[in-house]
């Protein structure tokens, strides 16, 4: 493994998802993280990981009958993917010590460069019975629990780092604001007290474009919580209108600061003027994402495709019906998956849409159930429809709950016509085997709420088109008929009633445009599938996007 000291990033994220077998991780954000870390190994830059352990996961999905959502933990054994390491450090929070301890993932390239993940734990006797739970679950929902859990990762993390010999680190890449509070430890250990000191090392990565949604506390909180970590002269660098906030924290801590898509580089400007904020658009890992079917065709006709993300463009040349043969054993094995899950009997030869990421409202999962009738419609009129589900909502987000129960009922409706099934569960395995067995990818994202989108990057890169509302990354990949299609107006173009647009344009298409082409056109269809890789598949990887966050943001 590479040595401590010889590692220059520290990459600090609230979650990583690693291995759909750890489960901590509650959805894009972790994956990318995940993602980002195995590009980083594959491509043998030294980078550190840094996250909290969550002993009790996120959580276990249960729906039933009536499409309630219940939640279970999950129990999950660190010991069997991670090592425990002796090294101890300590942070203040009110006035208690807490203990933190670490373990170590190793994470090996496709050569062999291993790179050492860290997951904080606190469950360690001598802390309270509450700062053992600090790292138990993620996202828990109060400000004190949360706010224990950013102390944690932000300052214990840098502790640890320092603890364990990381004594050559240049850059402290924050992923999202949840970290922020490592500037703090950073500014604290200066002995010159310059905050371009800090900024200099700290790289923050943004991914939220709306204001609502950045993390913050109330600052008598904070206050109360940091204690003497808050500097009086930094006072009104760290609040803004009685808040601490911690994507402001990053941006006024940081030297490099980038949205993750153009459009979303974009949003962010505006939302914080002031700021010097680029964009590096997010990818996915394409040997990870890949399907196996695909990855044998892809040995087959592009050799060293595993190292060199870009040589994906060559797909264009491979023998169409090579391409349609994996993707079918993709479909089948989706199908099967489905039939022993949730008892329900696809049909291979069926156009199949499939829609699975977090549920959010803004995220419309249910818009292809606006208008029942016309739905059944366009099913009848072709040679027929199938559609796949997927998603968790949070445990807290009413809201979203029912927008799991609008499908769920929708789908009793359509049961004479339309073959439609919600997999629960939604995690990284699951993820692979939906984004490489079915026949289009669907997002409908209010604008300009998607930063990026990841996993129509996934579908891409197994040979599935998207169809999507413009917006996130989709805005850089989309080319008509050609990578897959859009949803609605563009999103310069500020319409009144852009939702009802939206869903008009949605079954336009789908009646009119992609499923005569997927029926009647096999060819033509293949094209699109073999573009989908060749355009999106060899640039929206963490490959590219790796090397972009070493050139631009890492060693300027
Ligand atoms: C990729 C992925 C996501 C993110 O999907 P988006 O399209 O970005 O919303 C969420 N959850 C899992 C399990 C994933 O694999």
């Amino acid at each position: 493994m590479t040595e401590f000291k010889d590692i220059h990033i520290a990459y600090f994220s609230m979650e990583i998802g690693v291995d759909s077998s750890i489960p901590t991780y509650s959805g894009g954000l972790g994956v990318l993280a995940g993602d980002t870390l195995r590009s980083f190994a594959d491509l043998e830059i030294p980078v550190v990981g840094i996250t909290l352990l969550y002993k009790k996961g996120y959580f276990k999905q249960t729906i039933n009958e009536k499409g309630e959502q219940t939640e279970e933990e999950v129990k999950w054994n660190p010991e069997k993917f991670l090592k425990p390491l002796p090294n101890e450090v300590t942070v203040t929070i009110e006035d208690r010590k807490v203990k933190i301890k670490a373990w170590i993932y190793k994470l090996k390239g496709v050569t062999e460069q291993t790179n050492p993940i860290l997951f904080l734990d606190t469950d360690i006797i001598g802390n309270s019975e509450f700062d053992k739970t600090i790292t138990h679950q993620l996202y828990g929902h109060e400000d004190q629990y949360r706010l224990a859990q950013e102390i944690v990762l932000g300052i214990g993390g840098t502790r640890m780092l320092e603890n364990l010999g990381f004594q050559n680190l240049k850059k402290y890449h924050m992923n999202e604001g949840h970290s922020a509070l490592l500037t703090l430890e950073l500014y604290n250990k200066l002995k010159d007290k310059n905050i371009e000191s800090v900024r200099k090392k700290c790289v923050f990565t943004t991914h939220t474009p709306v204001p609502a949604g950045h993390d913050q506390f109330p600052k008598a909180l904070a206050e109360k919580m940091l204690g003497e970590m808050i500097k009086p002269e930094l006072k009104n660098d760290i609040f803004l209108d009685e808040k601490l906030n911690m994507t402001y924290l990053g941006l006024r801590f940081s030297e490099f600061i980038n949205g993750v898509a153009k459009k979303h580089g974009e949003v962010s400007r505006d939302m914080f003027p002031g700021y010097h904020i680029e964009s590096i658009t997010n990818g996915v890992h394409s040997a990870f994402w890949c399907s196996k079917h695909l990855k044998k065709l892809f040995d087959k006709y592009i050799p060293g495709w595993e190292v060199d993300s870009f040589s994906l463009r060559y797909i264009l040349s491979i023998p169409k019906e090579e391409l349609w043969d994996a993707h079918i054993e993709c479909k089948k094995e989706l199908l099967r998956f489905v039939k022993e899950h949730n008892n329900v009997e696809m049909n291979p030869e069926i156009f199949t849409i499939g829609f699975a990421r977090r549920v959010a409202t803004y995220k419309r999962g249910d818009m292809l159930f606006s208008d029942i009738k016309r739905l059944k419609n366009i099913a009848e009129k072709s040679k027929g429809l199938q559609i796949i589900y997927a998603g968790k909502a949070h445990p807290r987000d009413w809201e979203g709950k029912q927008v799991i129960k609008k499908i769920i009922n929708a789908m009793k409706e359509v049961n004479e016509n339309i073959k439609v099934c919600y997999i629960q569960n939604y995690d990284i395995s699951i993820a692979k085997m939906l984004v490489s067995g079915v026949d289009l990818w669907l997002n409908t994202p209010l604008r300009p709420q998607e930063a990026s989108g990841t996993s129509g990057m996934k579908a891409a890169h197994n040979g599935v088109p998207q169809f999507s509302v413009l917006d996130g990354w989709w805005l850089e990949g989309h080319i008509e008929n050609v990578t897959g299609w859009s949803i609605g107006a563009h999103p310069d173009n500020t319409k009144e009633n852009i939702h009802l647009e939206d869903v008009k344009d949605m079954y336009d298409k789908l009646e009119y445009v992609i499923m005569p082409k997927f029926y009647n056109d096999r060819t033509a269809w293949i094209d699109t599938m073999r573009h989908s890789i060749a355009i999106n598949g060899s640039f929206f990887n963490t490959h590219r996007m790796a090397q972009q966050y070493v050139l631009n943001a890492y060693f300027q």
